[in-house]
């Protein structure tokens, strides 16, 4: 039981807006590490310089655990006892991995060849933009392993979105598939969650947590029609607006390909 509080504290306090709900916590707070395979490496020196690994990985966990997880009992969230962050040489940009023997122990690999190869000036924030991306998958539901490879790295864009970490070279766009995945997939779930109301994409990282995925019946139940049709929707909606996207998004075409799983 709480001590009671006085009365009178309780009249005193501020009535503006109560602050937003601290993140979601896990039942146990996962180990966070770094492994840096070779300091020699001008990314591996980079990283060290630009980022606080302890305070990125603290807030990429925080990060995601709110967007994915706000207002779910800790039982919804994923049992991810530790995530280590290996920062290597390889090609690619990043992957994230469960361990053999016991997949809630995470690895998230990032290239040091990578992070030596983007522009300095906004090197600390896409840093900080793929680990949120990577540590997304630490973190969600993938229907059992059915859910479309598309959706599950749209809802890791999605997040990054969310987290004002978007990187000169996103564009949305609606031509193509619904489940292309990355940003293409990112932006129509975030015109869901404008179009259905806060905490949509929670809903669909939510179901699919227990049940194998369906499609027809997955997307019903969440918003009452075909992922087909949603999708057509959020191509007329974007037709209407199209004009002015692109006036705003002129001179940011900086053209960067990434390859991420
Ligand atoms: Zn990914």
């Amino acid at each position: 039981m709480p001590p009671a509080t006085p009365k009178y504290f309780q009249q005193a306090m501020s009535p503006a807006a109560a602050p937003p709900p601290a993140a979601p916590k896990p039942k146990r707070p996962p180990l966070l590490r770094l492994e840096l395979r070779d300091l020699s490496q001008p990314g591996a020196q980079s990283f060290l310089a630009l980022v606080s690994a302890p305070t990125a990985l603290e807030e990429a966990v925080a990060g995601v655990l709110s967007h994915l997880y706000r207002g779910l009992p800790p039982h919804c969230i994923p049992p991810t006892r530790s995530v280590t962050l290996v920062l290597r040489s390889m090609s690619g940009v990043a992957y994230t991995v469960g361990k053999d023997l016991d997949d809630d122990h995470k690895e998230i690999h990032f290239s040091t060849n990578y992070i030596a190869a983007v522009p300095e000036a906004r090197r600390a924030q896409e840093l900080l933009g793929v680990i949120r991306h990577e540590m997304v998958h630490c973190w969600q539901w993938s229907a059992k392993g059915t859910a479309p490879g598309g959706l599950i790295e749209g809802i890791a864009d999605w997040v990054r979105l969310r987290s004002g970490l978007v990187p000169p070279h996103w564009k949305q766009e609606v031509d193509g598939d619904w489940d292309a995945g990355y940003q293409h997939t990112g932006y129509f779930l975030e015109y869901l969650e404008k179009r259905f109301g806060e905490g949509s994409v929670r809903r669909v990282n939510e179901a699919l947590r227990e049940r194998k995925y369906d499609e027809d019946m997955f997307w019903e139940d969440l918003f009452g029609e075909k992922v087909g049709k949603l999708w057509e929707d959020y191509g007329e909606s974007f037709g209407k607006t199209k004009g002015e996207e692109n006036g705003k998004k002129k001179g940011q075409t900086e053209g960067e390909e990434r390859e991420e799983v």
